[in-house]
């Protein structure tokens, strides 16, 4: 937090906001897009004023919080969709159930393109994840079952049990779900193996698209999206996201700064920028409580160094929603080999980040987002690049508005001891 009161301070010798150069106007969309799903993706890339301009490097934040279902993960619902329609494990208005585990964002995306494309969905997730999620969710008529945070070997985390309810959805007997299956670890074809990664996370393996809509009316399909090991969630940034900044970048891009929930970000973003430059930086941004860090500096998920924090994220109630994690899935396992750095935000540090953003950049962003814009400036400071011009790209997963009740609570971080700049609002909250 001292680090951003010293660039509080640079910012306000700096009596002009640097200008952009001028290109050619692009708009999001040039057409009618074909309704909710054609507003997913093509994101603007944002510069952090304050940001930018005190340290002396660009800060481009992609603005994922724009999509329609208000996060990153619209894309990644999106593609699980659409490559299971392909695959023909999906019909539109058969009575098909898409089931998730998620901590919410995916569940969001889920439910609102299920909505959308005529499919009924279950979202399974953590009982201790901010009350706006789950409202948002039974908003979208989507089936909702919390149940309590637990480790990935009890049946009853949050992902396993979403895999169960699939399993035991419609026709059961041709259930053969094998996660984390076989032959998919190879890194070097995405689209060839997404096929085989996709076809192992469905409920009834043996179906196909030449069946008749009868054939599948009579027997309703249970599809487990499983997005942490799911291949569709890395192919959507590799052939999105990714291409998306490059462009966006003009190729100007020296660093890509990701948390890592699933890893399919970090991942698939960072291994497409790779792809066509293999000089810029990839560093994840882990929040107390994830074993990424760890993974990442030591090659150890858990580390005595880390005992305190590692134990914290099995445990309830994370102040940063969205990234963290301590195990390693199919998805972050496809970013290792790229990953450069690692650098570890606490929460004192997103929390501040947050206020600052929107107290000098008008900016109101989720957790995920704090943590990774918190990750740049460490970024550039450690490489010394203060005042280069260079350009650090990293991702604003979502908006403020999903995190009211514990990351933007007063009371919920005053109980967790965190403190707060309440400066920003000062005119608001004064009695006159
Ligand atoms: N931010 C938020 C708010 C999220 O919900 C997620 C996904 N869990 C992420 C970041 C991380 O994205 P990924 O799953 O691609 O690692």
């Amino acid at each position: 937090t001292s680090s951003l009161a010293m660039l509080h301070q640079s910012r306000k010798k700096e009596k002009e906001t640097k200008k952009l150069p001028l290109r050619p106007i692009e708009l999001r969309s040039h057409e009618i897009v074909n309704g909710v799903t054609g507003l997913i993706g093509n994101t603007p890339l944002m510069r952090i004023n304050s940001l930018s301009d005190a340290l002396g490097v660009e800060i481009l934040g992609k603005a994922e919080f724009l999509n329609p279902g208000g996060s990153v993960k619209d894309r990644v619902a999106l593609r699980m969709i659409e490559d299971a329609e392909k695959l023909g494990f999906l019909r539109p208005h058969t009575g098909s159930r898409i089931f998730e585990g998620t901590v919410g964002s995916t569940g969001i995306s889920i439910a609102t393109i299920a909505r959308a494309r005529g499919y009924e969905s279950t979202i399974i997730m953590p009982d201790d994840v901010a009350e706006e999620k789950v409202k948002a969710l039974l908003a979208l008529g989507a089936e909702v079952e919390r149940v309590r945070p637990a480790s990935i070997v009890d049946k009853k985390q949050f992902v396993n049990l979403a895999k169960q309810r699939a399993s035991h959805f419609g026709d059961t007997d041709k259930f053969d779900a094998p996660w984390g299956a076989h032959s998919y670890r190879g890194l070097e074809s995405p689209s060839h193996t997404m096929l085989v990664s996709t076809a192992a996370n469905h409920v009834d393996f043996e179906s196909n698209s030449w069946e008749t809509d009868e054939e599948f009316l009579s027997k309703p399909r249970g599809f487990f999206a499983d997005q942490f090991e799911n291949r569709s969630n890395f192919d959507t940034h590799f052939s999105g996201t990714g291409p998306e900044i490059w462009r966006q970048t003009n190729g100007e891009i020296d660093a890509f700064v990701s948390g890592a929930g699933t890893g399919g970000t970090l991942a698939g973003t960072g291994r497409y920028l790779k792809t066509v430059n293999e000089d810029v930086l990839v560093a994840v941004s882990d929040p107390e409580g994830s074993g990424l860090f760890n993974k990442v500096k030591y090659g150890v998920m858990f580390d005595r160094r880390e005992a305190e924090g590692t134990k914290r994220r099995h445990q309830v109630d994370t102040v940063v929603e969205g990234i963290g994690i301590n195990r390693l899935t199919h998805n972050f396992e496809l970013a290792l080999p790229i990953v450069d750095d690692a650098f570890r935000i606490t929460d004192p540090e997103a929390v501040a980040m947050s206020r600052f953003l929107v107290k000098h950049d008008g900016l109101f962003l989720g957790s995920s987002s704090a943590c990774n814009l918190m990750a740049c400036v460490k970024l550039v400071k450690k490489m010394g690049w203060e005042g280069t011009g260079k350009h650090v790209v990293t991702i604003l997963c979502d908006s403020g508005t999903r995190h009211y009740s514990k990351f933007w609570s007063d009371d919920y971080l005053r109980k967790a001891e965190i403190p707060v700049d309440l400066s920003a609002r000062r005119r608001s909250t004064e009695k006159t």
